[in-house]
């Protein structure tokens, strides 16, 4: 069932234009991440869904029921934010219980659903505590806390982990990713700008840019069969290599010929009119391998050889000087600084887009 949908939903702040004509369902019970970088319109439309922000264009329905000009209360959407919001003065239990009082629930009904939530949290025996006596993971254990009371349809959550340190934010991460799974039925719409967030939470991904959709989809369709240039470096770290290619044969199958002497077949189709077009090839640090063979897709020399154990990481430069490439290839690798290698990838993990970085796929 459809819990919310968006109608050409934009936004303006006086004439500058933030959100453009965004379209989206989301089903009941899913995970939506938003992501994409800072200042793309993330807080902005999430904002809009809870009723905090004017929707200036388009239509925002909830359960089929158009709610612009329904106030937040009334929308049955809990948010969480990043800076927690706690009353300071209020212990964790009334911190969670404040929003029933004022609507006005018996003492009864409040104390089984703070309790409740608080077990699921881990949190009963913080309940006397106030939130400056608390880790900032336990602070925002209590902002979902507060919202989960509240049994709302909708749960919106704005970079809720990002004032936590790189330890915490991991734990955290799984925390919420084991209340969505406590919660089938509840809708969670979940913004961040780390695409390792989005990857590991989301049923499926919106990625935001300058206020546009670039793709929708589930996080491995994003990452296997991205729409653009800007979804193929977004996701996935080190971001995808973007090689400079022309158009040497077109059919089922594409034929192109590097910048250094590389060439590639790649099994996109292509038009006739293709032929001879520049493109970019896009390949993943991670799909590359070494090779001898004179059937290689790069030749350069080694700048940086990063060696983790896990991986070993190389940053090298293609002969044309064009930007930089990684590749990151598994265990580790006795290479040196300096040496000239060949690298070549399996052709199904070829990626093909064209002047304007719409990939080949998708026209
Ligand atoms: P994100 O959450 O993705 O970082 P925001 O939604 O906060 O981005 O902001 C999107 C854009 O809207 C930014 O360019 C920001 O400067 C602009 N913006 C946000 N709020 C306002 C406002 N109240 N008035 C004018 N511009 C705003
Ligand atoms: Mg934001």
């Amino acid at each position: 069932m459809t819990s919310l949908s968006l109608k050409n939903v934009s936004k303006s702040y006086g004439s500058v234009e933030v959100l453009r004509d965004i379209n989206m369902d989301i089903n009941e019970g899913e995970l939506i991440v938003f992501v994409g970088p800072s200042g793309c319109g993330k807080s902005t439309l999430l904002r809009m869904i809870a009723g905090l922000e004017k929707i200036t264009g388009g239509e925002l329905e909830i359960d089929g029921v158009v709610v612009n000009d329904v106030p937040p209360a009334q929308r049955g959407i809990a948010m969480v934010f990043q800076s927690y919001a706690l009353y300071p003065h209020m212990t964790v239990y009334d911190n969670m219980a404040f929003a029933l009082k004022l609507a006005g629930k018996s003492r009864d009904e409040i104390d089984k659903a703070v309790r409740a939530a608080a077990d699921r949290l881990q949190l009963t025996a913080y309940l006397d505590r106030l939130p400056k006596a608390l880790s900032g993971g336990q602070r925002q254990r209590v902002a979902i806390g507060r919202s989960i009371v509240r049994d709302p349809k909708v749960f919106l959550f704005d970079e809720p982990l990002s004032n936590l340190d790189a330890a915490l934010r991991v734990a955290t991460r799984i925390e919420i990713a084991q209340l969505k799974e406590s919660m089938p039925e509840s809708t969670m719409i979940y913004v961040t700008h780390d695409q390792v967030e989005a990857m590991t939470l989301a049923t499926r991904i919106v990625v935001l840019h300058g206020g546009n959709i670039e793709q929708f989809g589930a996080p491995l369709d994003l990452y296997e069969r991205p729409a653009n240039t800007f979804v193929a470096q977004f996701i996935g770290s080190p971001a995808m290599n973007l090689l400079d290619a022309k158009v040497a044969a077109t059919g089922a199958q594409t034929s192109l010929v590097m910048s250094d002497d590389g060439h590639a077949d790649v099994p996109i189709a292509s038009l006739d009119s293709d032929k001879g077009a520049a493109v970019k090839l896009g390949v993943r640090p991670e799909d590359l391998t070494v090779t001898d063979s004179d059937d290689f897709l790069i030749s350069a020399e080694v700048e940086i050889v990063e060696a983790l154990g896990e991986t070993t990481v190389l940053y090298f430069r293609p002969k044309d000087g064009a930007s930089a490439l990684i590749a990151k290839l598994p265990g580790i690798h006795k290479i040196a600084r300096g040496t000239s290698i060949r690298l070549t990838a399996a052709p199904e993990k070829l990626h093909l887009f064209d002047s304007e970085g719409q990939s080949f796929l998708y026209r």
